[in-house]
């Protein structure tokens, strides 16, 4: 309103002057874009209820899954006092930076008067990114100086604190600019001026990958989420909940955060850890779903699943398909999964499905390597044809793994069903693997072999 009233009476200078100035009449009296953190953290917290009801995840799971974007596998909401601290930054970089040259000399000539009160002195341009970067050395530090702005809010230096971005200043082109380094690489990116409007979209874009780099660091939680945040189908339920029953929304999101009730979870009292099925020391839920030898005919039939997918996608033309058999002239007894023979081109591929636990990528590698080794004798036993072996691993918790694209390169399956088929075993691989803890807790059968029945 105070805007709308300054342009209508053509005093737009002056009041865009007052808005960026620094403010003397009270402590507590703010220009230019202040709000007002407290209520944002109430917001915060309740937010963070609603999206663990959402989830379904009890009081002890991180917080980190709510701020990460659907793709890597969190419920992709902003933080709110994240979103104030990137709004502002983002503002002042705006009027900085204005193509408007009347609103980009009033920013500048009002950012150099607080530098300038501050050090009690005319300030060079690296003294305004000093202060900008919330520097409180030399001049910048002295007593008396402090005043509050819209610049002096501007100062990244929360964010930088987090991300570590900070003002920078191009000597050659005397341009400012703000430099964000990528988590996890030695690259950064610099906004400046003419790419001004990207500003906000990397800084958010960044503290979201902090929350997921946060999360795979915690060795409890973070174990399956180190490996389902790789790959967009692993996570597609998220978005679309396709092929998702409310039975397994319900379980998913707590068992990849491993907050699943089992004994070994138990925190208090000297509690029994050992495996209500099978006597095992630790009742875990890697153990449920990939080792207690009492639903080896679920595994059975979760790795069929996975694998009659791939088979019913496979195209004609690429050659004689056999399921689960020796493979024929040699006197080996390995019974791959699938076996595409090709006798017009003298070509053999061999694919093995594995549903390995999630415990980091390293037991994906594992997995492969084991396959690897388990059929390149085999493999060198068929002479006259070139072999390829591949293995192709869904997690027991719906992770994909980024390797099996070259399994789905290998059969030239065509890309519009790739999509669909990714999402199709991952959600086939939670639902038999809810369907195993839950008759693992209750005793009760979940589903029906009708392999054979
Ligand atoms: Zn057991």
């Amino acid at each position: 309103m105070e805007l709308e009233a300054a342009v209508r009476a053509d005093d737009t200078a002056e009041f865009l002057r007052d808005f960026m100035s620094p403010c003397f009449r009270s402590p507590s009296c703010e220009w230019g874009s202040a709000v007002a953190k407290g209520p944002l953290t109430n917001a915060d917290r309740a937010i963070r209820q609603l999206v663990w009801k959402w989830l379904y995840l009890p009081q002890r799971a991180s917080s980190d899954i709510i701020y990460i974007s659907h793709r890597q596998g969190g419920a992709n909401v902003p933080h709110m006092g994240d979103l104030c601290d990137i709004a502002t930054v983002t503002h002042a970089f705006h009027l900085l930076t204005c193509p408007d040259r009347k609103v980009r000399t009033i920013a500048n000539a009002t950012l150099k008067e607080t530098v300038g009160k501050r050090a009690a002195r005319a300030p060079a341009p690296q003294d305004t990114i000093a202060f900008l970067n919330g520097s409180l050395e030399n001049d910048l530090g002295r007593q008396g100086g402090e005043m509050s702005s819209l610049w002096s809010r501007a100062a990244t230096r929360r964010l930088g604190k987090r991300i570590g971005c900070h003002w920078t200043w191009a000597e050659e082109r005397e341009e400012m600019g703000i430099l964000i380094p990528r988590i996890n690489s030695d690259q950064n990116t610099v906004v400046i001026p003419p790419a001004r409007k990207l500003l906000e979209r990397v800084l958010k874009s960044t503290l979201r990958c902090l929350y997921a780099e946060n999360l795979k660091k915690k060795p409890d939680q973070g174990k399956v989420f180190e490996v389902s945040s790789k790959w967009t189908a692993s996570n597609h339920f998220l978005s679309g909940r396709s092929f998702t029953r409310f039975i397994d929304w319900r379980f998913v999101h707590r068992a990849r955060l491993n907050c699943i009730p089992l004994n070994e979870a138990a925190r208090f009292g000297n509690r029994d850890k050992r495996c209500r099925r099978c006597g095992y020391e630790n009742e875990t839920l890697p153990h449920v779903l990939c080792g207690c030898e009492t639903h080896s005919g679920a595994w059975l039939l979760r790795h069929n699943a996975i694998q009659d997918r791939v088979v019913k996608a496979l195209p004609p033309t690429l050659g004689t398909v056999m399921e689960d058999s020796v493979v024929l002239g040699t006197n080996s007894l390995l019974r791959p999964d699938i076996v595409i023979t090709n006798e017009e081109v003298k070509k053999i591929i061999m694919v093995d499905v594995s549903v390995p636990f999630e415990n980091q990528s390293a037991a994906f590698q594992a997995a492969r390597l084991w396959k690897i080794v388990k059929y390149t004798p085999l493999a060198d036993t068929l002479r006259g044809y070139s072999v390829e072996i591949y293995t192709l691993l869904v997690g027991a918790l719906g992770s994909w793994d980024p390797q099996n694209e070259l399994v789905l390169e290998a059969y030239g399956i065509g890309k519009k069903y790739t999509g669909l088929m990714r999402q199709l075993m991952v959600s086939d691989t939670f639902w038999w693997s809810r369907d195993i803890y839950t008759e693992h807790v209750m005793g009760h059968r979940q589903y029906q072999d009708t392999q054979n029945n």
